[in-house]
């Protein structure tokens, strides 16, 4: 499988009055071809700062890239001018967001949107990216694409204007799409759909994709792999089934408990994680959950947690895992 995405030591900051936000703290990951890394966490915890610092979106307030680097498709993406980036944004990454409105058109009909933004980085006859834009309709499972393309954003439902962002998202083949919470403003049954859609598209294209959500049973269905975020930095990394069945860092447990789970008396039980997260304008020396972590010991709070490897292809940065920490040696957690 060829690599898509190769993300080292990202550092990205937030220059504010009151001083410097380390919003991104050290991230690394990588991607494949094909495959689907979730990316979740609560607010401000940084993933849509890596996605949008991926996309060289430029974060609002102003961000910097402090060091690193972002390999997309061969290229360091961190030195790429604005305009080197407006070639690879949608030939190499496309972005799908929360609102569909944010990129759709509204005084233009949907297909002569899709067609011109074909036009606009493939070399096809009018015709020819009339016919794709089409093609593109039909994947995203918009029903009567001939007539629905002469319609306007504002007469299709909320989640058909979802599918029709998808298209666009698609209409240059790139090789990640970025989706930042794409369903958080849609009705549960519509979720599961735009879900589906994503894994069919996957499926199809052979794209990578990286899903960003705060939600992780979102993510069951679909994701090859899981990165957990914590205060601007990885917590945990692992495959879908490694994170759901067998999570190493606290944080990622209790995030897991904090899931919707449906009781014998059919009530919905949220357990919340007690605390907030560390300010990022001071972030702590040592572990970064330490102020809500149940186990916290002396060391967390000196010291930070390097990755450890609980199991093939799983990381996770906590004490608990070091091979001289107590509870570890007493056959505990
Ligand atoms: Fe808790 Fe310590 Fe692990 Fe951090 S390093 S999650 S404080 S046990
Ligand atoms: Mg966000």
């Amino acid at each position: 499988m060829n690599k898509v995405l190769e993300v080292n030591d990202l550092h990205v900051s937030f220059d504010t009055y009151a001083g410097e936000v380390k919003a991104v703290r050290g991230v690394t990951f990588e991607l494949h071809e094909g495959e689907v890394l979730a990316i979740v966490g609560e607010s401000g915890c940084g993933k849509s700062v890596t996605a949008q610092t991926i996309m060289k979106l430029n974060p609002m307030p102003p961000a910097r890239i402090v060091s690193g680097e972002i390999q997309l498709a061969g290229k360091n993406i961190v030195k790429a001018t604005e305009k080197e980036m407006m070639n690879i944004r949608g030939k190499d990454v496309s972005m799908i967001f929360q609102d569909p409105m944010t990129c759709l058109n509204p005084t233009m009909q949907v297909g002569k949107q899709l067609t011109e933004a074909i036009r606009h980085h493939q070399n096809l006859s009018k015709e020819a990216a009339h016919k794709e834009a089409l093609r593109l309709l039909e994947l995203v499972n918009i029903p009567n694409v001939k007539q629905r393309a002469k319609q306007y954003p504002h007469e299709f439902s909320g989640g058909m204007r979802q599918r029709v962002m998808i298209a666009m998202a698609l209409s240059c083949a790139p090789k990640l799409l970025i989706a930042d919470e794409p369903t958080t403003a849609l009705d549960v049954t519509i979720q599961a759909q735009i879900m589906d859609l994503l894994q069919e598209i996957k499926e199809k294209t052979n794209t990578a994709i990286i899903l960003i959500t705060h939600d992780l049973g979102v993510v069951a269905s679909m994701a090859d792999r899981v990165a957990v975020m914590y205060a601007g930095k990885v917590v945990e990394t692992g495959t879908a089934e490694e994170i759901f069945y067998r999570p190493s860092h606290p944080y990622t447990r209790a995030l897991l408990k904090s899931l919707p789970t449906v009781e014998m008396d059919r009530s919905v039980r949220l357990v919340s994680i007690a605390g907030t997260p560390p300010d990022l304008l001071n972030p702590p020396v040592g572990c970064p959950f330490a102020s809500r972590c149940e186990h916290a010991m002396k060391i967390c709070i000196e010291e930070m947690p390097p990755q450890f490897d609980p199991s093939d292809n799983h990381q996770a940065a906590c004490w608990l895992l070091h091979e001289d920490c107590p509870s570890k040696k007493d056959g505990g957690e």
